[in-house]
């Protein structure tokens, strides 16, 4: 449980993480569009004597700002995409958007309702794009509802309680809204979570043999596929144990399915026991057949294996009443090395032949394939 709410608590810090760096270069984006709106606003008013000098000081500041950040984000500048720089470019661009009001105010260019219009649709701005964190929705939010009522409370120091619930009833609406789409924003990163583990899981399940546990031969298929191109290239050894089970229709037959299962499994377990390096693969190969493939390892590391896997079963001595070879569950093996040129089918063929060798030659024991050209 704590596990599972750790990878869904980094989930929801690295989701939150790329919509926020998507949503600075969005703000600029947003800041760059507001600008020229208001500034060809100001521009084309005929009204207005100062346009040029108007529109270089709406500019100057979150202008440069914004197109800088923007910049250094398509110049795929490494450190523009860290969280550290994109919060001081937020920082900036808040205090330059209300360097720009204040400087317009002074020259008489912006009136009330023009800076809370503005102030309000930076506020919404802000919202929409900080909304994974409620610290920066506040901290970005807050300046602008709280220059706006200033200004307000300037031009109208009547209406002080006015300003002052406009403000406030803007902050608690925004932080709400905030509360409400985080929380939508939570659930479909914890779907995307618990997506993820259930196809880990199925394509984990889809790989293995329900009743040993072991990998199954479509696993098996993959890997082989895969060593066998690696061997090609590094020209390493690589070798294959395919084996059967001796009378084990046997076994069923006198002690029942169940008990045959039950060996299926203790044979499982004793093979991936064997299988004890990091690639070596023990296999159920299908019925009671079962292969280990052994990378990196000659024939003769492949004899030491079955030898070993000969002792095991002696050693576990799963009783077998009705085997004609010993008292106890015994198998047969076929020992193949990869050479080159060999594709899996051809690499199966030859342990195949050997296991019918094995079978032929009394069963109980290990036989390896003769390499071409011996
Ligand atoms: P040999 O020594 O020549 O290999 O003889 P054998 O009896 O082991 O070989 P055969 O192929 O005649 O019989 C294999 C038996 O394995 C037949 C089948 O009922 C049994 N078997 C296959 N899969 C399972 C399984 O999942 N559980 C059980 N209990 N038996 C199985
Ligand atoms: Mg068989
Ligand atoms: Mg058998």
């Amino acid at each position: 449980m704590d596990k599972e709410s750790l990878s869904f608590d980094e989930a929801l810090k690295y989701e939150s993480r790329q919509y926020l760096l998507v949503s600075f270069q969005w703000l600029s984006f947003i800041s760059l569009v507001l600008l020229s709106a208001v500034g060809l606003n100001i521009a084309l008013d005929p009204n207005l004597g100062l346009g040029r000098d108007a529109v270089f000081t709406l500019m100057l500041l979150p202008g440069t700002l914004c197109l800088a950040h923007l910049g250094l984000r398509f110049a795929k500048v490494s450190w523009s995409r860290s969280l550290g720089w994109n919060l001081f470019f937020l920082a900036a661009l808040v205090i330059s958007w209300l360097v720009s009001m204040s400087l317009l105010r002074g020259m008489g260019l912006l009136v009330l309702p023009g800076i809370e219009s503005l102030s309000d649709v930076l506020s919404l701005a802000m919202a929409v794009a900080l909304f994974p964190s409620m610290k920066l929705t506040a901290a970005a939010v807050a300046p602008f509802l709280l220059y706006s009522a200033f200004y307000r409370y300037e031009v109208y120091p009547e209406s002080i309680y006015f300003s002052v619930m406009r403000a406030l009833f803007m902050f608690l609406i925004i932080m709400s809204a905030q509360r409400v789409i985080f929380k939508w924003f939570q659930k479909a990163v914890r779907r995307n979570v618990e997506k993820q583990r259930l196809v880990k899981h199925f394509r984990r399940m889809a790989l293995l043999d329900g009743l040993t546990g072991l990998s199954n031969r479509r696993h098996f298929d993959e890997i082989l596929n895969q060593e066998i191109r690696a061997a090609s290239r590094t020209g390493h050894p690589l070798s294959l144990i395919l084996l059967d089970i001796d009378f084990f229709k046997r076994l069923n037959d006198s002690l029942g399915h169940q008990a045959g299962d039950d060996c299926l499994r203790q044979l499982g377990q004793l093979l991936s026991d064997v299988a004890a390096r990091p690639r070596d693969l023990a296999v159920r190969y299908g019925g009671e057949e079962f292969a280990v493939l052994l990378p990196e390892t000659t024939v003769t590391g492949a004899a030491e294996v079955a030898d070993r896997i000969a002792r095991l079963l002696a050693k576990a001595a799963m009783p077998h009443p009705d085997s004609q070879v010993a008292a106890h569950i015994t198998v047969s093996q076929g020992l193949v090395q990869w050479q080159r040129g060999m594709d899996a089918a051809a690499l199966l063929e030859a342990s195949d032949a050997a296991l019918y060798r094995a079978k032929e030659d009394g069963r109980n024991r290990y036989v390896q394939s003769a390499s071409p050209g011996e």
